[in-house]
């Protein structure tokens, strides 16, 4: 079992170098390209395909907050820990939309 913080750090050892070289902007447009990939992955239906973009999603994703010093496991629980950042509830009970 790895947390997301362990996964993070991970992506920061595997490439926290090249990530700062690059610079947040730059990172934030292979997030993006990778968010587009998981769509094409959706449409296709392909399990295994599906399984790896939603990897790179992630690694990107842990990726940027590393370059901008975001820690996503502090950050996410803070947000979302207890509910539903909005109502407050679990489950939602804001207004579906
Ligand atoms: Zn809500």
């Amino acid at each position: 079992m790895v947390s997301i913080r362990d996964f993070q750090q991970l992506m920061r050892e595997i490439y926290g170098e090249r990530d700062l070289r690059r610079g947040d902007f730059a990172t934030y447009a292979w997030l993006v390209q990778e968010v587009g990939e998981l769509a094409r992955a959706m449409l296709n239906r392909d399990r295994r395909d599906l399984q790896e973009e939603f990897a790179d999603v992630f690694a990107w994703l842990c990726s940027l907050a590393n370059v901008l010093n975001v820690d996503l496991e502090e950050a996410s629980v803070r947000r979302y820990g207890r509910g539903c950042p909005k109502c407050g509830k679990k489950p939602c009970e804001c207004e579906f939309k």
